[in-house]
């Protein structure tokens, strides 16, 4: 299985990220001292094969060094696909996308338009769409999840990208949950858009009487109501698309035990064809597509990696 959405960060970014994860979802059992190590091992022991890894800047200063970072993870650990960002606010914006992925060889880019402040039709980002596309090298937008960012960003917006740049490769992390619907509507419509399945098989679930920041939804459990979030949609249109669909945890920043959100993937009631895709062939399938030569140097993985 591979895991297309992980986030080992430097430390001082992880501990924060972690202590903010929990401020959240108290319940969560992770410690904000947690390790590259432990996050590897405990992928390895969840059977996870190969892992994208996201970084991205809160400040323009930060943009080359967590480059650098997640190029020094490419090299360290050759079962992580690496990404590399930049700010809106880095007037050299251009030469530090080109440095992530032509000098560092990262996969693509990965922006959190809410976290890192910026509409992603924001002027300063053109030249950064205009490089990746001329690179074709995909970008990972994280969607979704308004009301807990306090923020929003519809599939309006991101439908208005794509059409600007045709040929622009774009994954849509978390499916604009809890728009998931109109995540799909961009599938069909942009040949060239991917969907990240990531926190909505996460079997996230909080009791009614919680401030439901999540937008889950109502579900039953043994008598009991409690908000849950969860693909909700069509079962059908999963698989009709799950060559273009991919899943992840989100660890060590994820909403549940990464066990348990594997466990709920895997269980899914799909096609065996379809499930390997979503939790394995689209990942490496989109490797190859952008990085062919990503496994030639990891063949021993490769056989075991399925
Ligand atoms: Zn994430």
């Amino acid at each position: 299985m591979i895991d297309a959405h992980i986030h080992i960060f430097p430390p001082y970014r992880s501990a924060r990220a972690v202590r903010w994860l929990k401020r959240s979802i108290p319940r969560v059992d992770v410690d904000e001292s947690i390790s590259e190590t432990d996050i590897l091992e405990t992928l390895d022991a969840s059977g996870i094969s190969y892992f994208f890894n996201y970084v991205y800047p809160l400040r323009p200063g930060e943009s080359r060094s967590l480059n650098e970072f997640n190029y020094r993870l490419s090299k360290r650990v050759n079962n992580a696909v690496c990404f590399g960002s930049v700010h809106p606010g880095n007037r050299d914006r251009k030469e530090i996308v080109e440095e992530a992925i032509l000098d560092f060889g990262l996969m693509g880019l990965k922006f959190h338009p809410f976290v890192q402040g910026f509409d992603i039709l924001d002027e300063r980002m053109d030249m950064v769409y205009a490089t990746m596309e001329r690179l074709n090298r995909p970008i990972v937008f994280h969607t979704g999840f308004d009301r807990f960012y306090g923020a929003r960003m519809g599939p309006d917006v991101m439908d208005k990208l794509l059409t600007r740049y045709p040929g622009l490769v774009v994954v849509i992390a978390h499916m604009f949950y809890p728009d998931i619907a109109g995540a799909f509507r961009l599938l069909k419509k942009h040949e060239n858009v991917y969907l990240d399945g990531t926190n909505i098989f996460s079997d996230y679930r909080e009791p009614v009487d919680g401030e439901n920041v999540f937008e889950g939804r109502v579900v039953q459990d043994r008598g009991a109501e409690e908000y849950a979030v969860y693909f909700y949609h069509s079962l059908k249109e999963l698989e009709a698309f799950s060559h273009r669909i991919m899943i992840g945890s989100d660890y060590p920043v994820a909403m549940n035990d990464p066990g348990r959100i594997y466990d709920t993937v895997r269980t899914l009631n799909i096609s065996a064809a379809s499930l390997e895709n979503i939790t394995e062939r689209t990942a490496r399938n989109f490797i190859k597509r952008f990085k062919p030569e990503f496994f030639q140097g990891n063949s021993v993985l490769q056989e075991t990696g399925g």
